[in-house]
């Protein structure tokens, strides 16, 4: 992976709320995202600290060139993700050029006249229009204990070791952080009899999810040492699944209204290029599965197609909020305990044919640790609601409760590099409609 003068520590913004190591976009960071003001159009934009630097607006300055203007054009970054990874990498490696403390004065004049927005200030939306959402299964943890938890035998089915599972996802009901979650209504079993209702065991999945740079012709598989070059860059995802319903529903079909009523992503897409000092090994095989077969098999995505990325969910209920308390972390894992790599994913998606296009939201499953206190979700931590899970105003938690409110947080650190960030991905469970007549 090759590191270059953007990830350079030594660098520094004149967007001073971009320096000093605590936030998620300091200038070796420069996520893009889609943001409105005012009631404005959604427009391109690229995060540095607490600003946003409309892109649109630096066109029009001239400040880069015209042949940008078309793939910024659009309501979401789609066209600019068809571009393909190396054109997103010369987006970032200009817009860092003009945001470093050497920029010329006239530069930064110019963009704090008319480009600059405070995020707090901004509306942000999802940044693609999302063509297609596919959930994968890659956290073995996450998998092997929601076998044990459901009783399973084996816990880990046999094809777990052999390919990189995954089911075609809901993208229409792809939401911003920040947007309410509606607790959904289904089939959860009531004594063991389904009766139609609200969901009583409401959860988040913490997961990573990257967006799709140039798809593939229908037909055509994706090759593994071309799949890295297909992912434009990573987020957040919180994979809202309704458990009880999941049980019930899931056989023999796999998830359906469990899964489809929601799902939570955060506003920026850290490039590919972002990422790169924060690369690792995937993690070695367990239970002696043998080596993945040839066509998801490629050197270079096992010594570096890993991800460090340190992950953690914060719950706050409404009693807390009412009592002023912040938020509590409920759990800390790493994307290091992925099975699979996302190249890996990407050509188990195509290799039967199926076409990804630019803009396709491709998350990872959910990513557990190997200990309880390191779960992703609250039916790990609460052992399917058996262990009360405490809050500090002496609330319990076996599942969530309408009010709560739960943030996905990721932070990649690495001695010698300046420390990124993804913002936050979040979502308030709000009451369920009413049962339909
Ligand atoms: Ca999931």
């Amino acid at each position: 992976m090759i590191l270059d003068r953007t990830h350079d520590a030594a660098r520094r913004s004149w967007v001073d709320s971009a320096n000093g190591g605590d936030s998620d976009f300091p200038i070796q960071n420069l996520p893009f995202g889609i943001y409105s003001r005012d009631g404005g159009g959604p427009r391109p934009g690229v995060a540095i600290g607490d600003m946003i630097v409309d892109l649109r607006a630096v066109g029009a300055a001239g400040l880069i060139g015209p042949e940008w203007a078309t793939l910024l054009a659009g309501d979401d970054l789609d066209a600019l993700l068809r571009a393909g990874v190396g054109t997103i990498g010369l987006l970032r490696s200009a817009a860092g050029d003009l945001l470093d403390t050497a920029a010329d004065p006239a530069i930064r004049a110019a963009i704090e006249r008319s480009a600059l927005v405070p995020m707090a200030a901004a509306q942000m939306h999802v940044p693609t229009s999302v063509p297609g959402f596919t959930d994968f299964f890659a956290g073995i943890y996450h998998a092997e204990e929601g076998g044990r938890l459901t009783k399973a035998d084996p816990p880990l089915t046999r094809n777990y070791g052999a390919m990189p599972l995954g089911y075609n996802g809901r993208a229409s009901s792809v939401r911003i952080s920040g947007e309410p979650v509606r607790r959904p209504l289904g089939q959860p079993p009531v004594d063991g009899a389904p009766e139609f209702g609200p969901s009583r065991w409401l959860d988040f999945e913490l997961e990573l999810g990257v967006y799709v740079a140039q798809g593939n012709d229908l037909g055509a598989p994706i090759a593994i040492a071309e799949a890295r070059d297909r992912i434009a860059g990573y987020c957040l995802v919180n994979d809202w699944s309704a458990r009880d319903i999941q049980f019930w529903e899931n056989q023999p079909l796999g998830a359906f209204n469990s899964k489809g009523f929601s799902t939570t992503v955060s506003p920026w897409i850290v490039t590919q290029q972002a990422m790169a000092p924060f690369r690792a090994p995937l993690m070695d095989r367990l239970h002696g599965h043998p080596a993945p077969p040839r066509y998801l098999s490629d050197a270079d995505d096992q010594a570096q197609g890993g991800l460090d990325i340190q992950l953690e969910a914060w719950l706050s209920s409404a009693a807390m909020r009412d009592a002023n308390m912040g938020a509590v972390r409920i759990t800390a894992t790493n994307a290091r305990h992925l099975y699979w790599t996302f190249a890996q994913m990407i050509v188990q998606h195509s290799c039967g044919g199926t076409n990804l296009r630019s803009g396709d939201l491709i998350a990872s499953g959910t990513i557990s640790g190997p200990t309880r206190e390191q779960s992703g979700s609250m039916a790990e931590l609460s052992a399917v609601g058996t262990i009360a899970i405490p809050l500090p105003t002496g609330e319990t938690r076996g599942f969530l409760e309408d009010g709560d409110e739960v943030s996905l947080r990721a932070r990649c650190v690495r001695d010698g590099f300046v420390p990124i960030g993804f913002g936050e991905c979040s979502g308030r469970i709000i009451a369920a409609p009413a049962v339909p007549n």
